[in-house]
């Protein structure tokens, strides 16, 4: 089967720029596509492409042009750019005599699959899907009805898109075929990570997470669990991207199995592989594991991003943080102590008034911290937040769903809530400048 994996384009709209010509704060995402790599690297036998619209936005039109049309089509999304992936179907519907499968995945299908019941799209892959779609390729392969695979949703005219229920385990990782990091090679050059280290190459050594914050979506793509790659597939995958000086592991939370994550630290040092490494970890592990962190320095460890999100604790309790504004302030020193960057996640609350702002700016201005990113809160569809807070959402469009808005009541006036979420913004940019 011919099959192309598209990443949609950077999309999402901007509120600040929109309606106070605030220019300051569009999200703009980089990186490889590594979960279509992934998804192309259990797919031998077939003939995969992966158009990356971020990296090449005119990919779709060469796609287009091509004499033979490809039999399936994939495409990833998180929310933001979930109404232009229908877009984007829809033109592909359209282009074609015999139209292809169109198949959609990634984070918004896993969390809120129901959205992308449209005539355009045939099937939608809910969670994990490096197995799933492999089972669907070879079902449309076999030919006959719709097939019956847990995950994979058939959508049907008129029908309901109901949810199968799943069980994802160690096998969904198909942890022996490794991802097709050469169907993105013409790309290399533009897949960087400007300030922390240049070009960089993405490999996933975990899915899911340990924890279930009420704002994240990442637990949603494996039920609540936490699946780990085996050490040698992550050697492995390192060992694919060696003239990539440095290495993003992509996983929300790369330290959740502290037993396995030495055993890789080990076995980088005993393969003398040297590479800077940038990884995600919460706070409460770099305290309970500052000898790891140690360890992992002397790996290639240069940086971690830690998801702070606030600095009191009775934000951090509601949010299902199960941290606490000390552990977050002592992973800051133990980081410090050994030499690794922090990279740090701040959410600021559509309830901040000016003091609020004042603070979070001082705790950065006070704090060991390379690169401080504060978003707004935001509640995905699919997650906790989103069933607690639903009724009240201001605003329903996904294209504004890039955690630059506000689509929540602001207690602030609108104006003067982005005033202030812009020169904390500008304020932080000079930080970084002396650090
Ligand atoms: S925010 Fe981080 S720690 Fe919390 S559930 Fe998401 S990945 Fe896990």
């Amino acid at each position: 089967m011919k099959i192309v994996l598209i990443n949609p384009p950077n999309c999402g709209r901007s509120i600040p720029e929109e309606e106070f010509g605030i220019t300051s704060l569009k999200m703009i995402f980089r990186g490889e596509p590594l979960a279509l790599e992934v998804l192309a690297g259990n797919l031998p036998g077939h003939e995969v492409q992966i158009v990356d619209l971020k990296a090449e936005p005119d990919g779709l039109y060469a796609l287009l042009a091509e004499e033979v049309c490809p039999d399936v089509v994939g495409f990833t999304s998180v929310t933001c750019e979930a109404n232009t992936v229908i877009k984007l179907c829809e033109k592909i519907k359209g282009a074609y005599a015999r139209p292809p499968i169109i198949v959609v995945g990634g984070h918004h299908a896993s969390s809120d699959p129901g959205y992308f019941h449209r005539p355009v799209i045939d099937y939608v892959i809910v969670g994990l899907g490096k197995l799933t779609f492999r089972l669907l390729v070879d079902a449309l392969v076999e030919g006959g009805g719709p097939p019956d695979i847990p995950g994979v949703l058939r959508v049907r005219p008129g029908g309901p898109l109901t949810p199968s229920l799943r069980k994802y385990s160690f096998e969904d990782l198909v942890d022996d075929q490794p991802p097709r990091y050469d169907l993105v090679r013409g790309h290399r050059d533009k897949y960087v990570m400007s300030g922390v280290g240049g070009r960089a190459g993405f490999v996933a050594t975990a899915f899911g997470c340990t924890h279930c914050c009420s704002f994240c979506s990442i637990p949603s793509m494996t039920g609540g669990r936490y699946l780990g790659h085996s050490v040698e597939a992550i050697i492995r995958d390192i060992g694919m991207l060696a003239d990539i000086p440095l290495i993003r592991f992509v996983d929300a939370n790369t330290f959740g199995d502290p037993a396995t994550a030495k055993l890789l630290a080990e076995k980088i040092l005993q393969l003398g592989i040297e590479k800077k490494i940038v990884a995600d970890v919460r706070a409460d592990t770099v305290v309970a594991n500052p000898e790891l962190m140690r360890l992992w320095h002397e790996a290639g460890l240069a940086a971690v991003v830690i998801g702070f999100e606030e600095i009191d604790d009775v934000r951090l309790a509601r949010m299902n943080k199960r941290s606490s504004l000390d552990k977050n302030i002592a992973a800051l020193h133990i980081l410090a102590e050994i030499g690794i960057r922090v990279i740090g996640d701040f959410i600021i609350s559509p309830d901040y008034d000016h003091a609020d702002f004042e603070r979070l700016a001082r705790f950065i201005d006070r704090s060991p911290i390379a690169l401080p990113i504060p978003s707004i809160l935001t509640p995905i569809p699919g997650t906790p937040l989103y069933k607690q807070l639903a009724a009240e959402l201001e605003i329903t469009d996904l294209d504004y769903y890039t955690f630059s808005n506000a689509v929540l009541p602001t207690r602030l006036a609108k104006k003067e809530f982005y005033a202030l979420y812009s020169d904390l913004m500008k304020h932080l940019h000079q930080h970084l400048t002396k650090s």
